[in-house]
């Protein structure tokens, strides 16, 4: 169980990462067995990698402070500098991880427009190079799954399916950035290791709507967990005892992975409780994002500044779109004071 969370005035939709640990989580995190994680004698960070590794149907995971660390070592681990890289054009490992695939990794990224951030192998067959002397050779194309920009979409697993056979066939890597792919699990049925079974490497994150403060998962075959180690050591996130930080993922897992569904429920209430002429959700929404797209120049700005001083918080999310993240924090009644908020925008004449 859960105590409820100190009470904050505000209902914080930036994100799900802004989620708090509870005193129970901390309670586990105080309790926890550790010991010096770079030598791997952390039975906690031990625990947590063979759980998860498990969960996932790899043979290996690597626990890393960040989900961007878990994608670039994928990302490192697998490819050469110089290799080709294809992803979704609105992609996590594209657009917010800070120029690492070719600051950390050298590769030449390949972006794939789609309408709705669902990439199939059509579209990712006829990005890959081909193998040509003049061109960079395909080393990797990378999936998300739920895909965050294209607002908590769901990848059809026949499409994870038929793009990582192809992909195989051509003996190139497939990584899966799968950050909420707890949400597409608990939307789907599907287990995680069945959502992961066609990829090379997934990328999983607590720090989200799991509610742990800090950490990520990387997990793979052991050689590519072996390259991703040492990686990591070069990288600066050889941590030591990381135990503490363990034990509240693996606290998160047995505590906040079910009821994701809640958060599910929230964000299709928010959507379609919004009853505005210049608000809409243009997307599906499948999970725990809600994209709104604000008609007129500058009202996103506009809507962004309406909700804050009425006690919500949302994030910019390119021109003319503003995210919303239902997440643990929130109770029914902060979904209906988000929906009065938004539908009491007054645009231009706010
Ligand atoms: C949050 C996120 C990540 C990793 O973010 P960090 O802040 O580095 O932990 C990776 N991929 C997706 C899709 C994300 O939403």
């Amino acid at each position: 169980m859960n105590t409820p969370f100190p009470s904050n005035s505000l209902v914080d939709m930036r994100s799900d990462t802004v989620t708090r640990p509870t005193p129970e989580m901390l309670e586990a995190m105080m309790i926890a067995d550790v010991g010096d994680d770079v030598f791997g004698d952390d039975p906690t960070v031990n625990r947590l990698q063979s759980t998860v590794a498990d969960l996932l149907g790899k043979e290996a995971a690597l626990y890393v402070p960040s989900g961007t660390m878990g994608n670039q070592l994928a990302l490192r681990a697998q490819t050469r500098p110089g290799d080709q890289i294809v992803l979704e054009d609105g992609a996590h490992i594209y657009r917010y991880e800070a120029g690492a695939p070719a600051a950390l990794c050298g590769l030449l990224v390949t972006c794939v427009e789609t309408p709705d951030g669902l990439l199939d192998w059509t579209r990712v067959e006829a990005a890959l190079n081909p193998d040509n002397v003049h061109c960079a050779p395909p080393g990797m194309v990378s999936l998300e799954n739920t895909h965050n920009r294209a607002g908590g979409r769901i990848l059809p697993q026949k499409d994870v399916q038929e793009i990582s056979d192809q992909v195989h066939a051509r003996g190139v890597r497939v990584h899966l950035d799968g950050a909420r792919l707890w949400h597409a699990h608990v939307a789907t049925g599907l287990t995680l290791a069945e959502l992961a079974a066609p990829v090379d490497s997934v990328s999983v994150c607590f720090s989200k709507a799991l509610g742990a403060p800090v950490g990520s998962m990387l997990a793979a075959d052991r050689a590519t967990i072996a390259q991703a180690h040492r990686f990591r050591k070069m990288w600066g996130g050889g941590m030591r005892q990381a135990g503490i930080l363990a034990a509240a993922c693996l606290y998160a897992l047995d505590h906040n992975l079910a009821r994701l569904a809640e958060d599910h429920e929230h964000a299709r209430v928010l959507a379609a409780g919004l009853d505005h002429p210049a608000l809409k959700v243009n997307h599906p929404v499948d999970t725990n994002i809600v994209i709104i797209d604000v008609e007129g120049p500058g009202q996103d700005e506009a809507l962004l500044g309406h909700l804050e001083n009425s006690g919500v918080l949302g994030v910019g999310f390119g021109p003319g779109r503003v995210r919303l993240v239902p997440h643990l924090e929130h109770s029914d009644a902060d979904i209906g004071h988000a929906v009065e908020a938004l539908n009491s925008f007054a645009g231009d004449r706010s």
